[in-house]
């Protein structure tokens, strides 16, 4: 059981969007100051990830494990983080936690979602699931937006490969050495 978690920076939306399709517990509020991440990444032990160079370094200072995402395509640093936090690139709906909240996905009758579905969605599609928070609600399913998504992995699995054995050149990590006791 894996028991990592994240906390991310306001600039990196849709990467918390793809680490919690990932099944990634990922938290994420876009008002926060620099001040109130690094103490909620300290208090709930999430490691910090940022593209914020100042705020990286902030981290660092504190103890916390951070790490310096550099801008780019979307499949250039999810492959990165897979690589490096061992997170599987496929979809697991057992797994995945919902985008938009963090709370895990349920998987749930045809029938349950009918009236939420859009018709043409409900004729062509069997599986749904919901998010589990009762404020949330959100359905997901397989849709025509699916295609891109296995297209964006497909890349990720090929950044993955094409960085076996490089230094990591687009991600830097950090953690303060501890101190001797
Ligand atoms: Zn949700």
């Amino acid at each position: 059981m894996q028991n990592r978690r994240f906390i991310v920076d306001g600039m990196l939306g849709k990467t918390v969007r793809w680490l919690r399709l990932l099944g990634e517990d990922v938290t994420y509020m876009k008002d926060l100051s620099d001040k109130s991440l690094i103490e909620k990444a300290i208090k709930e032990k999430r490691i910090l990830l940022t593209s914020d160079e100042d705020l990286f370094k902030a981290a660092l200072s504190k103890n916390v494990e951070a790490r310096l995402i550099e801008k780019g395509p979307i499949y250039s640093q999810i492959g990165l983080l897979a690589k490096e936090y061992g997170i599987p690139l496929e979809f697991n709906p057992k797994k995945s936690r919902c985008p938009r909240c963090n709370e895990p996905l349920r998987k749930v009758l045809k029938n349950e979602v009918e009236d939420h579905v859009p018709p043409h969605s409900y004729q062509r599609y069997t599986d749904y699931w919901v998010c589990s928070n009762k404020k949330c609600k959100k359905i997901y399913w397989r849709g025509s937006h699916w295609k891109n998504i296995s297209e964006t992995l497909k890349m990720c699995i090929k950044t993955v490969s094409h960085n076996n054995g490089k230094s990591e050149s687009k991600l830097e990590r950090g953690r303060k050495p501890r101190k001797a006791s």
